[in-house]
């Protein structure tokens, strides 16, 4: 079987869970999905920023590849359950906690075995923060723990994001959603190479 070269997934959310949401994309007429193996998954949470090379190094191994693919499923029976808990949120604040999609959240976080360790301070604007600080840590031991980093990163998107500012893509057929974190909240599109040109140049048309 021939297959289209895939290009690099499109991190172009603001928000590692929606990213997620935009792991699957038809950005022309070819449809990507970049959750397709195991080891696809491994490569997308690393450009996701959501998991380092040296911590999944333990899974690439052979013997690691049925729960990765158990895990793998989990993942796209989950991003299309949080699809449409998003695409009906969007545009407005959230309220309900008791959305279905929340209490299943709710249940693969009570799973994650997490804790506080120290460490130096990374941020960017260092200067102003303190050396050492306080980091939240998710042991990853097995693929299962990859679900649950997953669901952390989309539950504070839940409850951290203005969700009146998360949008689709006004292109006509384009998937793709976003955090608008623009100042006067006006991003119309995922990117201007993929849909704003498109726009443009059918606008330009038009006249
Ligand atoms: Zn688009």
């Amino acid at each position: 079987m021939t297959k289209v070269p895939r290009p690099a997934p499109f991190l172009i959310g603001e928000s590692s869970a929606l990213d997620f949401l935009n792991s699957v994309a038809m950005p022309r007429s070819v449809r990507y999905d970049w959750l397709e193996t195991g080891p696809d998954l491994l490569d997308w949470l690393v450009a996701a920023g959501l998991a380092s090379e040296v911590e999944l190094a333990p899974f690439r191994e052979a013997a690691a590849a049925p729960a990765l693919e158990e895990v793998r499923q989990e993942f796209v029976a989950f991003r299309e359950r949080v699809r449409p808990f998003v695409q009906e949120a969007s545009g407005s604040e959230l309220r309900d906690a008791g959305h279905p999609v929340i209490a299943e959240i709710n249940e693969i976080l009570a799973r994650g075995a997490r804790f506080l360790q120290i460490v130096p301070t990374t941020e960017p604007d260092a200067s102003l923060a303190r050396p050492l600080t306080l980091s939240d840590s998710h042991p990853l031991t097995s693929p299962r723990d990859l679900i649950v980093r997953m669901a952390t990163a989309v539950a504070r998107l839940i409850a951290e994001a203005d969700f009146r500012y998360v949008r689709n893509c006004e292109g006509p057929s384009c998937t793709l959603y976003f955090l608008d974190i623009s100042k006067n909240h006006k991003r119309r599109w995922c990117s201007m190479e993929v849909c704003g040109n498109r726009a443009k140049a059918a606008a330009y048309r038009k006249r």
